[in-house]
């Protein structure tokens, strides 16, 4: 359906927990997050429910997110019963690799058809530093099976922080001379953890560019929040997204939900819809109250406007 600014909302994201392997700095905090009880959280049965409206109301795509979606038990069943939904064209997560090795294949075979993984550094010990312990190689391993099994495009996103990983964008860039790969830097955002970063942490896109240098512009897909270049004989492509700096709402076609149950009309608003005790009871107006949610999809994100405050939720709560 479209929202009220003619824009088609026909992608949902889905956060199915804020329960992650890795802790990485700007986006939790050290002793992870508080664990819920399970009655505050949807199940994969409400999920799926709530999924079958989102078919009906024009959701073609969804993608799934967490925290770290791989932790959780029963993830292959559920991306199955997404896949059995009319009219779900799409199913994609996004997941920081680290089992996606063991997952991938029978992932696979349920329907799921592309992931993105998250890796901030090539360097086992920088790796190690941003995620608090993590192992590149467990990604680097997931990211060959991804591509082995031709989960195309696998692509891999990358937040560029000041001091830390701003000297590896030469060798992420030239992870697409060989591989069909896309390379997608993220621009680190001032949310949760990172909120209170000091500002030289925070690398413009623009900085990216030109320390790659010698980048060819292609065609812009639209509705991809990514611009996107290639290296002189690159076989992969190279995206930049610019959440901050150049904001893409006016092709947002996306709708959010959490693990709790809140709908998130944008990523960047405090605004959350419950429907939790909707789902849960079986309260017929669901599909209204979705439908308000995505006709409440402000017009765009009022994240540096001045007064504006954003919420202390982590990406990891809100699924990023
Ligand atoms: N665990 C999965 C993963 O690592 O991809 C999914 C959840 S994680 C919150 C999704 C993405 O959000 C990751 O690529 C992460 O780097 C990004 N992210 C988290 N906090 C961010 C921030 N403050 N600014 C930009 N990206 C952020």
């Amino acid at each position: 359906m479209k929202d009220q600014y003619n824009r088609r909302i026909n992608y949902m994201r889905i956060s199915i927990t804020d329960l992650c392997n890795l802790r990485c700095l700007y986006c939790m905090p050290e002793e992870g997050v508080c664990k819920k009880n399970h009655e505050e959280m949807l199940t994969f049965e409400e999920i799926t429910k709530v999924a079958k409206i989102a078919a009906e109301l024009g959701i073609e795509k969804i993608r799934i997110t967490g925290g770290e979606p791989l932790v959780k038990k029963g993830i292959v069943e559920f991306i199955g019963s997404l896949s059995k939904i009319n009219g779900i064209k799409d199913i994609a997560m996004t997941t920081n690799g680290v089992l996606l090795k063991k997952y991938a294949k029978d992932l696979m075979e349920a329907g799921l058809k592309r992931v993105n993984i998250s890796i901030d550094s090539l360097r086992p010990e920088k790796y190690a530093e941003i995620t608090r312990g993590g192992n590149v190689y467990d990604v680097l391993d997931g990211i060959q099976e991804a591509i082995k099994l031709g989960m195309a495009p696998v692509k891999l996103n990358i937040v560029v922080i000041g001091g830390y990983n701003e000297d590896e964008v030469v060798d992420f860039a030239n992870l697409t001379k060989d591989d069909d790969v896309e390379i997608r830097f993220i621009e680190l955002m001032p949310i949760g953890q990172a909120g209170s970063w000091a500002k030289e942490k925070f690398i413009s896109n623009e900085t990216i560019k030109q320390r790659i240098g010698n980048l060819i512009p292609l065609p812009h897909q639209p509705s991809s929040p990514a611009k996107y270049y290639k290296l002189p004989n690159g076989k992969g492509k190279i995206g930049f997204i610019n959440p901050i700096s150049s904001h893409f709402c006016g092709e947002c076609n996306r709708i959010r939900m959490t693990s709790d149950g809140k709908l998130k009309p944008c990523l960047h608003s405090n605004q959350e819809i419950d429907i939790i005790d909707i789902v849960r009871n079986n309260l017929p107006q669901l599909r209204e109250v979705m439908k308000q949610a995505i006709l409440a999809k402000p017009q765009q994100h009022y994240l540096y406007t001045e007064g504006f405050e954003l919420g202390q939720r982590n990406m990891s709560e809100i699924g990023g």
